[in-house]
């Protein structure tokens, strides 16, 4: 059952090997599970693929289905794996934890939610400590939003056109991709900003990155001065201008990489003058961590920290429990204060299991130097996809930081129009049929977004790139 996928194909290398043995699995087989989707028995069998990919194991960067077949998890469950998929250390650290204490509730405390929110907020600069943990992002993003609230006294707040930062009816009103919007009342008092998106922005912005520079439009950059984030700055200004009441604003929130956007890259300086401009109107600054943080950037341990900035409040879920679900909201002790003594309940936030999770998750990532390995083999991967985009006219740009990467397909590189969705789903379903999970954004759905558990391998990269390589050829061949 452990046959590599890659063996199959013709001309492609094998697949790296291994030396982890998946159980056999005996459960439903596959055609039950398409027979039930085919009925449409069970609305909840929402998947990826057209025809779903039936994953029973996984082990770190590897998943396999239930016919055996391995796959290279370019996605990690939507990022959400950060170490590795079973990590041993982080499912040790799970069971020890259920052995003694599972659920307290917050109105006890108990030693592993203090373990943790002093391990955590010892990775966070500034007067950042105090953690609340939440069962996700979109809980972690409801409390920050609620809290500046709190702390201003003020209504309204900004997030940037193309964000992701929530699926809460409330948070769908900040979130500004209409692909994740529904026709149903959102929440009120949120305006969008401007995306200061290098590549489909009016102004560029990308000589300011570190990716080489590319034909076609670019900011006007002199020696490393970016003044197209000068220019979507005061896009914000006119927001703050003409929607605030009184001219005051509650909080913007952004990331420093759009993450279901599309791996958009905010221009180096943006941030640090967009929070100049919101904390002059009297806003506090959130920085949604959920996809950027814990080392994924490679560079710094948060996103933020690349732009330059500390923010008020830092939002995080996803990679911090590796998979388990788990979020937080790390904020001043100022801020903490509105909120009152016992104001926020939270029946599963900051359970024992959660906070050991979490806790083993920060000790491997320092252990196994994780971050250093984003840097070194995200950096190798960009290279790879750079030298791959002077090959095909269909790869319109190549983007990101770390192993938080995107690669924008177009019809061309001068129009940029972007390619469309049945081509898109072709190349990428043709990726998973040669065992290279990847995933997918954007606004138009034209983004592959690589985010893989971060102790991919270069060996994984060479075997990713042949793949995808193949599947841009076997478009080209279908055109
Ligand atoms: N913020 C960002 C940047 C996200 O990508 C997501 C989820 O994709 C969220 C918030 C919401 O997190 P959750 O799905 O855990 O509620």
């Amino acid at each position: 059952p452990t046959a590599a996928i890659s063996s199959a194909i013709d001309g492609l290398p094998e697949m790296p090997p291994h030396d982890f043995q998946p159980s056999t699995h005996d459960g439903l087989d596959f055609s039950t599970v398409l027979n039930i989707r085919k009925k449409n028995l069970n609305p909840a069998l929402f998947t990826f693929y057209r025809k779903p990919v039936y994953i029973h194991q996984g082990h770190m960067q590897y998943l396999w289905d239930t016919n055996g077949r391995r796959y290279i998890d370019l996605f990690a469950g939507i990022v959400t794996v950060s170490v590795g998929h079973c990590h041993p250390t982080v499912g040790r650290a799970a069971q020890e934890q259920m052995k003694k204490l599972w659920h307290t509730t917050n109105i006890y405390l108990h030693p592993k939610i203090h373990e943790y929110a002093e391990k955590l907020v010892s990775k966070l600069p500034g007067n950042l400590k105090v953690v609340y943990v939440t069962n996700s992002g979109s809980e972690a993003n409801d409390l920050a939003i609620l809290m500046a609230r709190l702390y201003t006294g003020v209504f309204e707040c900004v997030s940037l056109r193309n964000c992701y930062h929530g699926a809460s009816p409330y948070l769908m009103g900040l979130t500004a991709l209409s692909t994740w919007r529904y026709n149903s009342p959102t929440g009120f008092g949120f305006h969008h900003t401007m995306n200061p998106d290098p590549y489909r922005g009016p102004w560029g912005g990308k000589h300011c990155r570190d990716s080489p520079a590319q034909p076609g439009r670019q900011c006007d950059c002199v020696e490393g001065e970016c003044h197209a984030k000068d220019m979507y700055v005061d896009q914000l200004e006119d927001v703050l201008r003409y929607s605030m009441p009184k001219g005051k604003v509650a909080a913007f929130i952004a990331e420093a990489i759009q993450g279901v956007g599309g791996a958009v890259q905010l221009p180096d300086g943006y941030l640090k003058k967009a929070y100049e401009k919101i904390r002059a109107h009297g806003g506090l600054c959130i920085a949604d961590e959920v996809q950027t943080g814990f080392g994924r950037l490679g560079s710094h341990y948060w996103g933020f920290e690349s732009q330059g900035v500390v923010p008020d409040i830092v939002t995080m879920a996803k990679g911090m429990g590796n998979g388990y679900p788990m979020g937080a909201v790390v904020t001043t002790p100022e801020i903490a204060a509105t909120m009152g003594q016992a104001l926020h309940f939270n029946t599963f936030g900051g359970n024992p299991v959660a906070c050991a999770v979490g806790s083993a998750v920060l000790d491997v990532i320092d252990e196994e130097k994780t971050q250093a390995l984003c840097a070194d083999v995200g950096t190798y991967f960009i290279q790879a996809l750079d030298s791959l985009r002077s090959e095909f006219e269909i790869i319109g740009d190549i983007r990101g930081k770390g192993l938080m990467i995107g690669v924008e397909l177009v019809k061309d590189k001068v129009s940029r129009d972007p390619l469309p969705g049945d081509e898109v789903a072709s190349i990428w379903e043709d990726t998973k049929e040669m065992g290279v999970l990847i995933g997918k954004g954007g606004l138009f759905g034209n983004c592959l977004r690589i985010k893989p558990p971060m102790c991919l391998t270069k060996a994984d990269v060479d075997y990713s790139l042949a793949v995808l390589r193949r599947a841009l050829q076997n478009h080209s061949q279908r055109q």
